[in-house]
């Protein structure tokens, strides 16, 4: 059988000496939290395959006069809780499975924060750099008109990715309300605040891996003036979380970015440091000392934060990490087998689905703002942000303590929990 087929049951072991792809990553999760609870079986079957997946093609002109034909995707995996949400990315490598996938890890993520929303993903597959501006609006308003009767402030919220940024949102937004006759900003997340986006959006995700940083750091008696942390990435995630630590007292000793790390033992001034936004790939051109994304992973530090791409904590490096927790900024940065490796070394790994999720918290605060025709200050998107991520790390540490699981495991079961009990309580219709 093979590894992206979603019929069968025994796709989620992946071959030996590969990567796993996200449905195989999304389906072994679910199985191991499944184990763990007295859960219906019959549910656990339903949750292994999306409700639905949608597939567009989506004509477009190009600048020059040619026509060139793309395929969009959204797959909807799971809506038992609330409308499905999750991201919309433009990149060579989108696929149906991949959307499958990581639907799947936004449904777990919308569970452990316990938001009301199911989880989605998309994308067109399409190299978004070699799109000019007007090429890459004609390509989002088809994708819009495509999706049009399937997503809606009361069924799939889609929200920026990989490839796609704020103006994307907003010409969906458009798009869609162009076609409904009204204006509907609660169909996207992660819109420019002038039309309806969320004060705070941008900083959500690094300032929630921050929050949880600091939770974790109390739980397990450290200081947080005490503790040095080294953070790969330093973009949405990587540069905000780093601040906030800083400003919260913690002593940052390593940044990095695409072309390698900034090290001071003593302390780096966050601030003084662009970030990815501000000035892009510009962290070593700062730096007195620097030292590889390599040796940053390795470095003897209290806490790690990997918040630059996935997969970069493996096998390979997994026994060389010299960390003493490790926070996940970005989504997927450890593979499974470096999981049982940190495991077996006592060596707790917060999640991403809990770390990062801030993004889509606060998307469920612009979401709330836009149905309500609201507008939130910049401190009260914080307050109930940080309010919010407090809430599901006890849920979390809860299930940690009394289980005596990993960090991910109870992640996973919290969100498990919660999205059974929903099947449980609704039924099966008809
Ligand atoms: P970003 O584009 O803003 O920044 C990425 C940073 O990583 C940059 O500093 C870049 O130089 C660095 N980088 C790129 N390749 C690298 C490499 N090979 N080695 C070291 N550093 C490298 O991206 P982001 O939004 O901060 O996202 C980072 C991660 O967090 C991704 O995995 C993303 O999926 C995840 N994430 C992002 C959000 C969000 O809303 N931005 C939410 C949740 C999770």
């Amino acid at each position: 059988m093979s590894s992206h087929q979603i019929t069968g049951d025994s796709d989620d072991t992946p071959p030996a000496n590969s990567t796993e792809s996200a449905l195989q990553t999304a389906r072994r999760q679910l199985r191991h939290a499944a184990e763990q609870l007295a859960i219906d079986p019959n549910i656990v079957r339903r949750l292994r395959h999306p409700a639905k997946v949608h597939e567009v093609t989506l004509p477009i002109e190009r600048d020059d006069g040619t026509v060139e034909v793309f395929t969009g995707y959204r797959a909807q995996h799971d809506s038992v809780r609330g409308p499905y949400k999750g991201g919309l990315r433009y990149h060579p490598d989108v696929s149906r499975d991949e959307c499958v996938g990581l639907s799947m890890w936004m449904t777990w993520k919308c569970a452990v924060m316990d938001l009301p929303f199911g989880g989605a993903k998309g994308g067109v597959a399409v190299n978004p750099k070699e799109l000019s501006a007007n090429e890459k609006e004609r390509l989002t308003r088809r994708f819009t008109q495509e999706m049009r009767d399937v997503i809606g402030p009361m069924q799939d919220i889609p929200a920026p990715d990989m490839g796609t940024d704020p103006q994307t949102m907003a010409w969906l937004m458009d798009a869609y309300s162009m076609q409904e006759g009204e204006t509907i900003p609660g169909v996207v997340t992660g819109k420019p605040p002038v039309i309806g986006g969320s004060q705070g959006r941008q900083e959500a995700p690094g300032r929630s891996v921050a929050v949880i940083a600091q939770a974790v750091c109390e739980y397990y008696d450290r200081v947080l003036e005490d503790t040095a942390v080294a953070i790969q990435g330093y973009g949405s995630v990587g540069a905000n979380a780093a601040r906030l630590l800083d400003d919260r007292g913690a002593n940052i000793v390593a940044v990095s970015d695409v072309n390698g790390a900034m090290y001071d033992p003593t302390g780096i001034d966050t601030h003084s440091v662009p970030s990815h936004d501000e000035e892009p790939e510009a962290v070593t051109r700062y730096a007195d000392e620097t030292i590889t994304n390599e040796e940053l992973l390795t470095l003897d530090v209290d806490v790690l934060i990997p918040a630059a791409l996935g997969n970069v904590i493996t096998e390979t490096n997994a026994n060389a990490v010299r960390a003493d927790i490790v926070v996940e900024g970005a989504n997927g940065p450890t593979t499974s087998t470096a999981d049982s490796i940190l495991n077996e070394r006592d060596i707790p790994v917060i999640p991403d689905i809990l770390a990062n999720a801030g993004g889509v918290t606060v998307s469920y605060f612009e979401w709330l703002q836009d149905i309500n025709r609201q507008s939130w200050a910049r401190k009260r998107v914080n307050e109930e942000l940080e309010r919010e991520m407090q809430t599901a790390w006890t849920a979390v540490r809860d299930e940690f303590e009394s289980r005596s699981v990993s960090w991910r495991d109870a992640a996973y079961i919290v969100a498990l929990s919660r999205i059974a009990e929903a099947h449980n309580v609704r039924g099966l219709w008809p």
